[in-house]
């Protein structure tokens, strides 16, 4: 017999009415020694497993526990209780695995309320809840998404290095990467530590970008993008921010900045209608969470809408397209800023945006996501597009509410003249960055693209609020366990 999940059962249930079936997976509670609630991951949804005391071993209902493994034979016949379709009449019960019960009592298994504090410190354990298992979902239905789209419009996936020479980028604080022994470190007569005698004989990091890369891609293949893990040391304990996360990185030869600004917004809502169109089993259990959430909260701070309905209005409107230097009028005349309200007061032009601001302009002022563009050269990285103003550069940012920036992208310098230029102001060493120069030396055309940080998406999607809840195993200041 083939094995089923309880998610293919249920989406067919009908042409398994009155079959014997197997099915396996970990009981998540079990009633008046009768009924069993089964999972296997594969769907929220649990099948009911209807055991008959009388014809089994005593042994075996003792150890149908919460959380341990059960494979189970039994025929698929309309269940008679209210809340589900089908049930399992079980003919033969195996226990794989029992439990430890008294191990269990301090786990997240154990069937009641737990923070998300203590979900994170068993985050080996969190794939068993319900609410990580509809993450977790859609997660993966995000992930596959993302390069459906690319894959449907004729973009090339590309896997730009984790280990990097190249550090110019300026994106955020590096890890470094080395096989030194940490108790003798070779140094050279001047005492500097000499890289040289290092593995790759030079110094090398773990990539915060794979952009620089993936420019060169996209100049001999057109559209590429990148989906791979990144690495910053910043050392900012945000709910938006990890050590390790997931990064996809579009490139486009021949785009510009109105181009990528269109590209990121249909990529966006590409994605969440995708989700909305395949997670709605697990949108719906969020949707639930979202709103209980929401009525702890003071009135004043509750969301204007549903999870779902979030999500929907978002792929319905067009997001506002608004310059940096109108944002700035906007901030300086909002009550916020004159009543000193924010952490950090907008003095004016060449400001850099803080979240607060973002989030003012998204979730107070326009009430929809908004394309920020055309941000001051001084804020953003060197190898962003000088306007015509010569105080500008052909950068945007996507912002969204509950989040603040959620892409970050740009059309890039192709003149190699303003390039270099602008390299020896901002310190950047067009030696060290040689093949970068090259791309521009041998046919250099416009092109655009940008970054999203995959946990923020998901972060959005789910409704979940902190960003160590979106990703398996996070990596933060301090923790690395796992
Ligand atoms: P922020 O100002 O929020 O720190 P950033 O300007 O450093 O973002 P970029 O360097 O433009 O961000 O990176 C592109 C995208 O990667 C961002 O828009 C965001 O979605 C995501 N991102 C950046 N840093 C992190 C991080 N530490 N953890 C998770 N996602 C991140
Ligand atoms: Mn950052």
């Amino acid at each position: 017999m083939n094995k089923m999940t309880i998610s293919e059962l249920l989406v067919d249930y009908k042409k398994f009415l009155h079959h014997d079936i197997t099915i396996q997976g970990w009981v998540r509670a079990f009633r008046s020694n009768r009924f069993v609630a089964l999972n296997d991951g594969s769907t929220i949804n649990n099948l009911q497993i209807v055991v008959d005391f009388e014809n089994f071993d005593e042994n075996i209902i003792k150890n149908i526990n919460t959380a341990s493994s059960l494979k189970i034979e039994g025929e698929v016949v309309e269940s008679q209780g209210s809340g589900q379709t089908i049930e399992i009449i079980a003919k033969k019960i195996c226990i794989l695995g029992d439990n430890f019960t008294e191990e269990l009592q301090s786990t997240i298994l154990q069937p009641k309320k737990h923070s998300l504090e203590k979900l994170r410190e068993q985050a080996h354990l969190r794939f068993r809840t319900n609410l990580f298992g509809a993450v977790f979902r859609v997660r993966h239905a995000i992930s596959f998404a993302i390069h459906s789209f690319f894959n449907d419009r004729q973009f090339f996936y590309i896997n730009t290095p984790l280990i990097t020479g190249a550090d110019a980028e300026g994106a955020g604080e590096m890890f470094g990467v080395s096989n030194f022994d940490f108790n003798n470190i070779p140094r050279d007569e001047n005492g500097e530590v000499d890289y040289s005698q290092d593995f790759f004989g030079r110094k090398t990091n773990l990539t915060v970008s794979g952009q620089l890369e993936g420019e060169t891609a996209a100049m001999g293949l057109g559209r590429i993008y990148t989906f791979g893990p990144t690495f910053r040391a910043e050392n900012s304990n945000t709910t938006r921010h990890l050590a390790e996360f997931w990064m996809i990185e579009p490139e486009v030869a021949f785009n510009n900045l109105e181009d990528n600004i269109d590209l990121a917004e249909d990529f966006l809502k590409y994605v969440i209608q995708y989700v909305l169109d395949h997670c709605k089993d697990d949108l719906q259990f969020l949707d639930k969470r979202f709103a209980e959430d929401q009525k702890q909260k003071p009135e004043k701070e509750r969301a204007k809408e549903g999870l779902i309905e979030k999500l929907e209005n978002v792929v319905a409107k067009r997001f506002k397209r608004v310059s940096y230097t109108e944002a700035i009028e906007i901030l300086l005349n909002s009550k916020e800023n004159k009543k000193r309200k924010f952490v950090y007061p907008i003095e004016g032009w060449g400001a850099d945006l803080q979240s607060e601001h973002e989030r003012y302009l998204v979730e107070k002022h326009f009430e929809s996501p908004v394309v920020l563009f055309d941000y001051p050269k001084d804020i953003k990285a060197f190898y962003m597009r000088m306007n015509e103003d010569n105080k500008t550069v052909a950068a945007m940012d996507v912002l969204f509410p509950g989040i603040g920036e959620i892409i970050g992208g740009s059309q890039r310098e192709e003149r190699i003249d303003v390039l270099r230029q602008k390299m020896q102001e901002m310190h950047v060493d067009e030696k060290e960055l040689w093949w970068y120069m090259d791309t521009r030396k041998f046919g250099s055309v416009p092109h655009a693209g940008f970054g999203l940080g995959l946990e923020r998406l998901v972060l959005f999607i789910t409704g979940m609020t902190n960003i160590r809840d979106v990703i398996p195993f996070p990596r933060y200041p301090k923790n690395a366990e796992f």
